[in-house]
C-alpha cells in the first residue's frame, strides 16, 4: 500500500475540522467579555440571590434532608397563581438551524403545553398570601437576542438587566423570563438557576439562567423515552425544574424546606415515566415535591428515599 505524503494528511485533517465547525457553529463565536457593558442602562434596582439547580450528585446538604428537612414550609409571601413565561434565546447561533437543532421548537412546545397539564397540577396544592397556584400558564413566546453573550456566567443582575432590556423595562410581574444562552461558560458548575428582582424603574420580575446544556454530563438526563436531542431533553427538564420552583417560590416568600430545598430540588434527578403535556408533547421531566403526597404516603421516592415526589403524567 502506497504511503500518503504527510502534507496531504495534514490538509485532509484541517478540511474535515472546518467542515465540522461549519455544520455546528461554536457558541464561543457569540461571546464577548464586554457584553455586560451594553446592559448598563438596564441594571436592576434590586437583585435576589440565585436558587441553584446543581448537577447530579453535587447538591450540598442532600443527605441531611433524610433526618431533618422533609416538608417544605411557607415563608409568608406570594406565589404565582397564574404564571406567564417568555424564552429569551441569547446568542446569534440560535438563529442557525444546525446549531439550534430541535431546541427552540422543543422549548416552544414545552411552554405551549405546560399550561393546563397534569404536570402543572403538581404545584397546585401550594398557596400564598395572594391565593393558590393553578394550572394556568401563558406562553408569551420566544425572542432571539443576537447581541453578544457574556463569556462568563451570568450574574443575577445581568440576567435581570437582559430581561428588562427585552421587555423595555415593562416586564409582566407574574412572568418568568428564562434566558437560554448559546454558551456554557467554563466557570459554570450547575445546570441552571432562578431568581428575582426589580428593573431600574422598580418593576418586579422573575428570571432564570439556562446555559446551553448540550454535552454537559452532569445535567444529561439519559433520555431514552423520547426522540429529542440530548440537549433539548436536558434543557426541558431544567426548565420544568425552574418554572415549578418559580411558581411556588417566586420571590423567596413561598415554599422551601430548612435546607432551602424547593419543590424541584427535593426531587431532582428522580423520574418515573414520560410526561405528556396538554398539547400532546412528551418529555422526560423530573418529579416534583408534594407535601400532601408525603403526608398521605402516596408519593414516590426522591434520591434521599423520601416518598414525596409526584409526576403528574
Ligand atoms: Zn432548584
Amino acid at each position: 500500500m502506497q504511503k500518503l505524503p504527510v502534507a496531504f494528511l495534514t490538509i485532509a485533517v484541517v478540511t474535515s475540522s472546518l467542515a465540522a465547525r461549519a455544520e455546528r457553529p461554536r457558541a464561543a463565536l457569540d461571546e464577548s467579555p464586554q457584553a455586560e457593558t451594553a446592559l448598563i442602562p438596564y441594571m436592576p434596582l434590586f437583585a435576589g440571590p440565585a436558587r441553584i439547580y446543581y448537577q447530579q450528585g453535587a447538591q450540598p446538604g442532600l443527605d441531611k434532608r433524610i433526618s431533618r428537612s422533609v416538608l417544605m414550609t411557607f415563608h409568608g409571601g406570594t406565589i404565582l397563581t397564574a404564571n406567564k413565561t417568555m424564552a429569551i434565546f441569547w446568542g446569534a447561533s440560535w438563529n442557525t438551524l444546525s446549531f439550534a437543532a430541535d431546541v427552540l421548537t422543543g422549548i416552544d412546545s414545552f411552554f405551549s403545553g405546560f399550561g393546563n397539564s397534569n404536570y402543572a397540577g403538581n404545584s397546585t396544592e401550594y398557596t400564598g398570601t395572594n391565593g393558590q397556584v393553578t394550572r394556568s400558564s401563558t406562553y408569551l413566546g420566544h425572542v432571539v437576542d443576537t447581541s453578544a453573550v457574556p463569556s462568563s456566567q451570568l450574574s443575577v443582575s445581568t440576567a435581570l438587566a437582559e430581561a428588562c432590556k427585552i421587555t423595555n423595562n415593562n416586564p409582566d410581574p407574574n412572568a418568568l423570563y428564562l434566558i437560554y444562552t448559546s454558551n456554557f461558560p467554563g466557570s459554570v458548575s450547575f445546570c441552571a438557576w432562578h431568581s428575582w428582582g426589580n428593573c431600574s424603574n422598580g418593576a418586579p420580575l422573575q428570571v432564570a439562567y439556562m446555559p446551553n446544556l448540550t454535552g454537559i454530563a452532569g445535567c444529561n438526563i439519559s433520555d431514552t423515552w423520547t426522540t429529542h436531542s440530548e440537549g433539548l431533553s436536558a434543557l426541558a427538564n431544567a426548565t420544568a425544574h425552574e418554572l415549578s420552583e418559580t411558581i411556588t417560590d417566586p420571590r423567596n416568600g413561598g415554599w422551601y424546606d430548612s435546607n432551602n430545598g424547593e419543590n424541584g430540588d427535593k426531587c431532582g434527578y428522580s423520574f418515573s415515566a414520560p410526561v405528556t403535556l396538554s398539547n400532546g408533547a412528551v418529555f422526560k421531566l423530573q418529579m416534583l415535591w408534594s407535601n400532601a403526597a408525603f403526608n398521605n404516603g402516596t408519593g414516590l421516592p426522591n434520591l434521599s428515599g423520601q416518598n414525596g415526589c409526584v409526576q403528574g403524567q
